[in-house]
């Protein structure tokens, strides 16, 4: 059997990125925290003093169980399944990163096509055999709960079926180091007094099932401001669907205001939907889509031989919506003779269609939005003041989104389920990074920008996995404060001092260098090589191309 080593760190390494002046700490995706190793000890102790061993122990393996299946997300992601036992130390490795123990491999077998796994390995100063000797002194039984709690949860989500890791040999038990032994759960003669700890009564085996269940309560609990349209639950958003709500059973004009894409219509839809005339049409007409000769035969109709063109009479969007609510956005955008029949109508509550002599009834709603200024419209002389002060009798103004940055994740998660079904997709969330980016973002666009971002995100992410931030916002999003990564050598320090450099002018500075194109390649493969340890994998990841892409490069340039 060969001996198993750990591929270079470099790769695991720069997924951890300390933000300090953003108080971040990220591995991938996926927001970390650095806490002392005494006070998760304390922790624990209480855990078991409080709840009892069993219990406590069926908490923290499951606590842990969940780590492992993020960061077996991560390695699958990060590293060549081609090279499948690479990929798979990953996790050994990052249980090392995150400060749980030396893992020495053992022994290590994995084949994709049937499943088998069968793992050994030696934790070397384990974290919590440490911890629990200090609180309880020597124990005779192993009592490294959480760390087989990620072993497991690790190779279960990395290999897909419930692989359940178990101590055979633990330090707590006066030993030198802890030995660990994983293998599909059926394959344990007492599979059925260990998988308790892991599934048992509550969770873990069902921490997919769970997450569903708390999705579905947390959409109960928000329930009292949804209606389909509209999520919030900011102070902006409340007051604005409060005067909504309370001029909705009257039939006062509205006047809806906010930047574009806040989502005016929907607000004018579910004043439309609170109120008595909701069994009546809803007509939206946007002043700014039509030519400024048609908007006045589209809103108030046209009989026949008016003007050229004219073949037959035709009924305009007010007798359309007649009893009903019509929705008039970009309202500043009207014409001025436009804007003087639209207040006859609203002082007479009758219309006269183009070519006609006669006026004909009609009982409409008028809702009326705008992204302009309309008191400096009047001011300019392109907006009519009486007809100002008739639609400004009952304003509205819509918050933009940057203003109730708390509504982005229930929005968010309201438009997941929304393109997922559209595009037949599932997925298993949204990254914490992700989400955080999403909630920096300063949303020129609002709502609507929102829902193009998260519907691009739902279309790019990979089938049952995590929206990340590569697929939300094309070249990443911007970094706030600097960032530290670990260097070869455990330290901090500042991240991309390499990149700012090349970023200067690298194309410039090989002109400059009298380098040829062949022999900047060949020194560039050269050092990528170098840097992943002669691992060609690495390497490949490195520049961003594939294994057999760079060995045809290598060979290519070995052939000159
Ligand atoms: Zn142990």
């Amino acid at each position: 059997m060969k001996a198993i080593h750990y591929p270079q760190s470099d790769d695991l390494r720069g997924l951890l990125r300390f933000a300090a002046e953003d108080g971040l700490i990220w591995l991938g995706e996926h927001r970390m925290l650095l806490i002392h190793a005494g006070a998760l000890s304390e922790l624990r102790k209480e855990l078991i003093c409080s709840v009892g061993q069993e219990q406590a122990r069926r908490i923290l393996t499951r606590m842990r169980f969940a780590s492992g299946m993020r960061d077996a997300e991560l390695a699958r992601r990060t590293r060549s399944l081609d090279e499948l036992s690479d990929a798979f130390v990953m996790g050994p490795q990052l249980h090392m990163l995150e400060g749980c123990a030396r893992v020495e491999p053992v022994r290590l077998e994995i084949d994709p096509d049937t499943s088998r796994f069968y793992g050994e390995f030696l934790w070397h100063h384990a974290w919590e055999a440490e911890a629990h000797v200090q609180a309880f002194g020597a124990v005779d039984h192993p009592v490294c709960w959480m760390m087989i709690g990620y072993a497991s949860g690790y190779t279960s989500a990395f290999m897909g079926r419930f692989i359940l890791f178990r101590e055979t040999e633990c330090a707590a038990m006066g030993l030198d180091h802890c030995r660990i032994v994983g293998k599909p759960v059926d394959e344990w003669p007492d599979a059925d007094a260990l998988r308790p700890y892991f599934e048992a009564d509550h969770i873990v085996g069902r921490l997919l099932e769970l997450r569903e269940e708390m999705e579905a309560m947390r959409r109960t609990i928000t329930q009292p401001r949804r209606t389909p349209d509209l999520i919030g639950n900011s102070a902006g958003f409340r007051h604005a669907y409060d005067l909504v709500a309370r001029a909705a059973s009257t039939t006062v004009s509205v006047l809806l205001l906010g930047e574009t894409g806040v989502g005016k219509e929907r607000f004018a839809r579910t004043l439309h939907e609170m109120s008595p005339r909701k069994a009546a049409p809803f007509v939206a007409v946007n002043c700014a889509a039509l030519p400024g000769e048609l908007i006045e035969s589209e809103l108030f109709g046209v009989e026949r031989g008016a003007f050229t063109g004219a073949q037959a009479s035709r009924a305009g969007k007010f007798e359309r919506a007649d009893g009903g609510t019509l929705f008039l956005d970009e309202v500043g955008e009207l014409p001025l003779a436009a804007q003087a029949k639209l207040l006859r109508v609203l002082q007479e509550g009758e219309i006269e269609r183009l070519g006609d002599e006669r006026t004909r009834k009609v009982n409409v709603r008028l809702v009326a939005a705008t992204n302009v200024d309309l008191q400096k419209a009047v001011a300019a002389g392109t907006f009519r003041r009486d007809l100002y002060y008739r639609l400004n009798v009952f304003p509205v103004t819509i918050p933009p989104l940057r203003e109730r940055i708390c509504d982005i994740p229930p929005l968010v998660e309201a438009m997941m389920q929304r393109f997922e079904t559209l595009h037949d997709k599932r997925l298993s969330g949204i990254s914490d990074k992700a989400m955080l980016a999403l909630k920096a973002h300063s949303w020129p666009g609002n709502v609507r920008e929102l829902e193009n971002v998260l519907e691009r995100g739902v279309i790019l992410a990979p089938s049952n996995g995590l929206i990340e931030v590569e697929h939300l916002f094309l070249g990443g999003a911007p970094q706030a404060g600097p960032q530290h990564q670990l260097n070869a050598t455990g330290s901090l320090e500042t991240r991309d001092g390499r990149r700012q450099a090349a970023a200067i002018d690298l194309p410039g500075a090989v002109l400059d260098s009298g380098t040829d194109l062949e022999s900047f390649e060949q020194a560039l493969l050269k050092r990528a090589v170098e840097r992943a340890g002669g691992n060609l994998a690495a390497a490949a990841r490195l520049l961003g191309i594939t294994r057999p892409q760079l060995t045809y490069r290598l060979k290519k340039q070995e052939g000159q």
